[in-house]
């Protein structure tokens, strides 16, 4: 049995949801950095992939599924770690995971934000 599923999402298009209950601090999803990008190939990716592409640890990475599908929200429920995403606080099954991406998205990426949550921040860009 998977850790987590992809399905259709409220906040965007395809989400990740929890496919059993997470304890805070566990590691909900490790990245498949095997797609990892120079500065040069990162200019390249065309336009609608390059909310796929994270900075993490000076290294940009073409995120694969299912993390890429993960959404943000400015009240999420993981943080970005070491190439995977961690519980924020207990995550119960069939519940959204959501990220931050303002914790690692490029340098130069700006997106609306339509999240809806309290604290919303309207955009969504590098901090
Ligand atoms: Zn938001």
């Amino acid at each position: 049995m998977k850790d987590v599923i992809v399905k259709k999402s409220k906040i965007e298009g395809s989400g990740v949801f929890a496919n059993k209950d997470f304890k805070k601090g566990e590691v909900v999803l490790k990245w498949d950095t095997s797609k990892q990008l120079s500065t040069k190939e990162v200019e390249k990716v065309p336009e609608d992939e390059k909310k796929y592409v994270s900075f993490v640890n000076n290294k940009y990475t073409l995120m694969r599924p299912p993390e890429r599908y993960v959404n943000h929200s400015c009240n999420a429920n993981t943080n970005v770690g070491d190439f995977c995403d961690v519980a924020k606080r207990d995550i119960k099954k069939g519940e959204e995971i959501t990220g931050d991406y303002s914790q690692d998205t490029t340098p130069d990426f700006e997106m609306k934000c339509t999240c809806g949550s309290k604290n919303c921040k309207g955009i969504i860009k590098k901090e």
